[in-house]
């Protein structure tokens, strides 16, 4: 493992990995979910961790220039402080670091508000798998000198370039934030219902999907009994704010919550319960439901001695209630006794399929069956997490011949030796 402390440094190191033809697999926080950033063939590790300086709060254009090895916990506090906020959010914030959701272009609880990491870098420093340094550090927000090379490092997982440093725009501070927990007749209706209220609900930031079948044993994990009705076929967890810390109170944002509710579902009853919290800490214990659900897939999966089959993927918005119906009764069907905890971030279409088997089974052919009914009904396998080397063997199917042959032109013209990660991506 090697940890150098600068650009300068990480260029040396990648010219002497040309030299001696060594591969390397750059590292931050080692969270990522498709063992992207781990060694599988004796590659040296090229850990970023040490590249975390934290640059001044730009308040005039909205940014900060920090190192790829900062913490996203450190950088939201960071931009806190300066009375701003970052727009990407996930439950690794503890761990990953800025580099790493660069090149795995994260995306998590607020996208539908901010987007994903893409949309957040304005700029980055680099080195190529040329050996060259790239650094566009500049915050030009509007910027069209030919190809953006930041823009073409996002989502690259290591393989084409090292960012070393990343130039990052800010959001306002939101203020009076509330969270509900709506309980939702059926699934298909939590569906509807999240895609409305991205127009009805003006501070919306969040739209998270949990089916009851994966709610419940959450919740039993917790020893937190939930504070609605637990018999729901699915539920909805809702993000709102009411404006920015800059500007007096807009409106109250719990009253838009159940304004936006009731006039999406007028005279129905679609919503069974719901439960709606503005306090911090009991905001966070409706997040603790929902963010509990990859651990306790794990801790579940432990109980059994078995190991839990995780997928990330997208489906078209009009194409989620029935992939959720069709991927429940394939499991169901094909594994008996399997136990699936179904979620995600439903208003960008982004499903977690969790998938435990039955006590003694592998659950051999489970991911296959999964990935194969999600290009079946015209999904991406992977949302936000993406290749890695657990989907290698899945690019090929679900994108053209053409993009992938395109996508290897730029690997072999910025990285010529292939040293940065070469088994990451393609091949099987
Ligand atoms: C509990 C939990 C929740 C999560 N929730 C989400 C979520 O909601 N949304 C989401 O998108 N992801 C989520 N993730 C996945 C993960 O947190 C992200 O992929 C994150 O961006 C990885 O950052 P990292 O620093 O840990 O990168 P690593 O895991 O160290 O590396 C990930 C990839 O990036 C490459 N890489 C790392 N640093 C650099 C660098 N400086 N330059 C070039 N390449 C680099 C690695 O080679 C590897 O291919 C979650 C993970 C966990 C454990």
């Amino acid at each position: 493992v090697v940890r150098p402390g600068s650009t300068a440094g990480v260029a040396d190191l990648v010219a002497a990995a040309r030299r001696h033809k060594v591969a390397l697999v750059a590292q931050g926080g080692n969270t990522g979910l498709v063992g992207g950033g781990v060694p599988h063939m004796g590659e040296v590790v090229l850990s970023l961790r040490r590249l975390d300086d934290v640059g001044p709060v730009d308040r005039l254009a909205g940014q900060v220039t920090v190192g790829a090895g900062v913490r996203l916990e450190t950088l939201q506090a960071h931009a806190a402080a300066a009375g701003l906020a970052f727009g990407v959010d996930l439950a690794a914030r503890g761990s990953a670091t800025v580099g790493g959701m660069v090149a795995t272009n994260a995306g998590g609880s607020h996208v539908v508000r901010y987007g994903s990491m893409r949309s957040q870098v304005v700029g980055v420093e680099a080195v190529l798998g040329t050996g060259q340094v790239v650094s566009r550090l500049g915050g030009l927000v509007k910027d069209n000198t030919g190809y953006d090379l930041a823009q073409l490092l996002c989502g690259s997982e290591g393989t084409l370039g090292i960012v070393t440093l990343v130039r990052l725009a800010l959001v306002p501070a939101p203020r009076d934030l509330v969270v509900g927990l709506l309980a939702v007749r059926s699934l298909a209706e939590t569906i509807e219902l999240a895609s409305e209220l991205r127009w009805a609900l003006p501070g919306v930031r969040a739209l998270e999907l949990m089916t009851g079948e994966s709610l419940r044993p959450v919740a039993e994990h917790l020893a937190d009994p939930l504070p609605v009705t637990a018999d729901a076929e699915a539920y909805l967890l809702v993000e709102a704010d009411g404006g920015s810390t800059s500007v007096p109170r807009r409106a109250d944002p719990a009253e838009d919550l159940i304004a936006a509710v009731a006039s999406t579902v007028p005279g129905t009853a679609v919503v069974l319960d719901s439960a709606v919290a503005t306090a911090e800490h009991e905001r966070a214990r409706l997040w603790r439901y929902r963010e509990a659900h990859s651990e306790v897939a794990v801790s579940l999966a432990r109980e059994r001695s078995v190991i839990a089959h995780k997928l990330d993927v997208t489906l078209p918005t009009a194409g989620l209630a029935r992939f959720c119906h069709d991927v429940v009764a394939l499991a169901k069907e094909r594994w008996p006794g399997s136990e699936m905890l179904l979620f995600g971030h439903v208003g960008d279409g982004n499903l977690h399929v969790n998938v435990i088997p039955p006590a003694g089974s592998a659950g051999e052919g489970i991911d296959a069956a999964v990935l194969e009914l999600v290009m079946a009904q015209g999904g991406s396998i992977s949302a936000e997490h993406g290749i890695g080397v657990a989907k290698k063997p899945w690019l090929e199917r679900n994108r053209s011949v053409s993009e992938v042959d395109a996508m290897r032109a730029i690997k072999a013209a910025l990285d010529p030796a292939g040293i940065l990660n070469p088994h990451v991506l393609f091949g099987r």
